[in-house]
């Protein structure tokens, strides 16, 4: 019997016209080429304007529009108020710049479209792949496990996963609730908000997450921690997971990890690693001693999108035991199961390594920027970073009206304008100002944070376009808006 089902019209998505596309496709590759080319002659940062913030407030598309028209409305709406990673004085927060190559790499991939969850396709060798290499540059054991993710937070909560499900082999199938004494977690006082959201997220509370003191550099102080699992112990609670800091976000301290390993050992913790960014000078060979233990981590969360300069957004945890690993996240589903041969053969899935399903190919941009550069280009733009660091802790020495105001240990510059006739107060007020200008005038993009309560600007250097006039700029413009504003505030006459 014939069916009767009929459809006046067939559509896709696919467009009828593929010479206009193609057209529209070369389009926007130049416009971005030339966009990354000339990214440091546009004013560092452009406040998005009313027009573009106000185009972002229309209702739902019901009608379809010329695929060219998209396209004009990114490149007028969009592009122009860009977040700027990409500017060579860009320093704020710890972002990397991304790469003509990265963002031609993201295109591939989602060309492909492949969903690197499952199955026995090459993206997921690639993966493995990319996996392996960071084995290789952090001196994890090939036997070690590891997958991709968005970023170091998801990295940090992925490892925080594991190391609790992996404490206690009960918690998967009864929860927390079933665990007896309180599971404690330490980390210095200067560990990253995304830890303890993750502390928060595996359902230990942030209370019980030790924020054991710092050293004047920055770095925990061993004895205060081995102080707080002693008492911990003698309270009844379980200390179950020290995170180390292999490069802290307010100023690149790096705890003493060796020794943070062999405390963790002695007291059966697990050892967790943060290196979101400062674990990647472990690939310099006069970073060896610093960096020692990262080896000895029983996880360790590390980012691409930072200090490798991959585009948005790519992490990678690493987890030693593998078991631990899969046996944190393997559920058992009939519609995922591994066959022997066709599609759904293949390597070990990556959905039973973490919480997604569905993944996009973000190895991708990764295989291709490490073959197209090499370690070698990257130890030389790692310390490029790390000398430019020194470069402007010098230029603020030489200032009168500069104070450093923490030790540089890596990339990571924390200064502040300071004149004698002023007090902290009035120089926090001071400092906001001048780096509030230093955005509005487009003139450079570090950020700030606050080192015992004083207001700091911080230049956190993992930008491959930047040069050393670029940090002459910075601070020419720091003095001289200074200069200017400190007379306008006088608080506490
Ligand atoms: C940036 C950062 C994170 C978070 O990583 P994302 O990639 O932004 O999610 C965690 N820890 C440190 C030390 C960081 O600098």
């Amino acid at each position: 019997m014939k069916t009767e089902i009929m459809l006046s019209e067939e559509a896709t998505l696919d467009p009828q016209d593929w010479t206009s596309i193609r057209t529209l496709g070369h389009q926007m590759l130049d416009d971005m080429l030339d966009y990354l080319q000339s990214a440091g002659q546009l004013p560092a940062w452009k406040k998005p304007s009313a027009y573009a913030v106000g185009s972002m407030n229309q209702p739902l598309p019901e009608q379809s529009q010329e695929a060219a028209s998209v396209y004009e409305d990114f490149f007028n709406q969009v592009l122009p108020f860009n977040n700027n990673n990409v500017h060579p004085r860009f320093w704020a927060w710890v972002q990397g710049g991304g790469t003509p190559m990265g963002m031609l790499a993201d295109m591939l991939a989602s060309g492909m479209n492949s969903n690197v969850s499952l199955g026995d396709h090459m993206a997921m060798y690639v993966e493995k792949q990319v996996i392996g290499w960071a084995k290789e540059m952090m001196g994890f054991p090939s036997e070690a496990s590891g997958i991709l993710l968005s970023g170091g937070s998801l990295a940090n909560i992925t490892a925080l996963v594991v190391a609790r499900n992996h404490f206690n082999k009960t918690i998967r199938a009864k929860g927390l609730q079933s665990v007896q004494s309180q599971l404690i977690v330490y980390g210095s006082s200067e560990t990253h908000n995304c830890a303890i959201k993750g502390i928060e997220v595996i359902g230990i509370g942030n209370d019980n997450f030790r924020r054991i003191p710092i050293d004047e550099n920055y770095r925990i102080k061993t004895d205060e921690l081995k102080a707080a699992i002693e008492a911990d112990i003698a309270a009844g609670l379980t200390p179950f997971c020290i995170i180390g800091n292999a490069g802290t976000v307010n100023t690149g301290a790096i705890d003493p990890l060796t020794e943070l390993s062999a405390i963790a050992k002695a007291y059966g913790c697990w050892f967790h690693i943060d290196g979101a960014f400062g674990a990647i000078p472990k690939i310099l060979p006069e970073f060896q001693q610093q960096l020692a233990g990262i080896e000895l981590a029983d996880s360790l969360a590390f980012d691409y999108h930072k200090w490798l300069y991959v585009n948005y957004e790519v992490a990678c945890v690493l987890i030693r035991d593998a078991d631990a690993h899969r046996n944190a996240f393997t559920v058992q589903a009939n519609y995922l199961v591994t066959h022997e041969r066709g599609l759904s053969a293949g390597p070990e899935a990556f959905s039973n390594l973490g919480m997604e399903l569905s993944r996009g190919f973000k190895a991708l941009k990764v295989w291709m920027s490490l073959k197209e550069n090499g370690m070698q280009k990257y130890r030389q733009l790692v310390r490029q970073n790390i000398r430019q660091a020194e470069y402007l802790a010098n230029l603020i020495r030489l200032e009168d009206n500069l104070q450093l105001m923490a030790e540089v240990s890596l990339n990571i510059v924390c200064f502040r304008y300071a004149t004698s006739q002023h007090t902290d107060d009035e120089l926090n007020h001071i400092n906001k100002e001048i780096l509030m200008r230093l955005h509005e005038e487009g003139i450079a993009l570090p950020s700030y944070t606050l080192l015992n309560g004083k207001y700091v600007i911080r230049a956190a250097i993992t930008n491959h376009r930047s040069r050393l006039a670029d940090f002459d700029a910075l601070v020419n413009a720091v003095v001289s808006i200074g200069n200017d504003v400190a007379p306008t505030i006088k608080i506490n006459d």
